[in-house]
């Protein structure tokens, strides 16, 4: 197997293709990692949540990655990470077009809000709807890149 670094613009490439990853955050030491459906446009991760563990460590540390991977035939893989910073989109004059700019790219894809919007069944459910969108602007970018080489 070869190991290679990917370029900055396969890296873009990537993230512009995939739109499920895992996203980690962090809170007084200790990391949290959860599944996530997201979009990505022009340096931003786009995605759609329910309040919760993520939502309330990443507005107390803002500092997030996103891993998004991709295995093919025979043993090959990419690999992307995102570092990047969180940044809620409240429903606001502040936010308000970047959020609807959010929700009209993930609306592309079906199913993007319902994983999302659930919440084990011991959660009652709540009559007001507290969903939320959130971006992760990217700081820097790296991926790996491995083949399977026949011998
Ligand atoms: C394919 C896929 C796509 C998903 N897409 C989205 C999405 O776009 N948006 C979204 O908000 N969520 C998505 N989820 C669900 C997501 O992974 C979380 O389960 C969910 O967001 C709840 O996270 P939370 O931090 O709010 O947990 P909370 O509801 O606050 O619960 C916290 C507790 O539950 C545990 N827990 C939470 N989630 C998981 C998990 N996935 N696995 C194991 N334990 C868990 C934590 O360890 C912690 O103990 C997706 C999951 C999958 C599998």
């Amino acid at each position: 197997m070869a190991i290679r670094t990917m370029t900055h613009h396969e890296c873009v490439e990537m993230l512009n293709a995939g739109h499920y990853g895992h996203l980690a955050c962090c809170n007084e030491g200790q990391p949290y990692i959860v599944p996530v459906y997201f979009v990505f446009d022009a340096r931003v991760a786009y995605s759609f949540s329910m309040p919760g563990r993520k939502v309330e460590w990443m507005r107390e540390n803002p500092r997030v990655c996103l891993q998004v991977e991709e295995r093919q035939l025979k043993g090959s893989w990419r690999s992307v990470i995102l570092d990047g910073k969180f940044q809620e989109l409240p429903d606001n004059d502040t936010w308000h077009e970047e959020r609807l700019h959010a929700w009209s790219l993930l609306q592309k894809h079906r199913d993007w809000w319902e994983i999302g919007s659930l919440k084990p069944d011991a959660v009652p459910p709540s009559h007001a709807s507290p969903h939320l969108f959130y971006a992760i602007y990217m700081n820097d970018v790296t991926g790996r890149a491995a083949t399977q080489i026949d011998l």
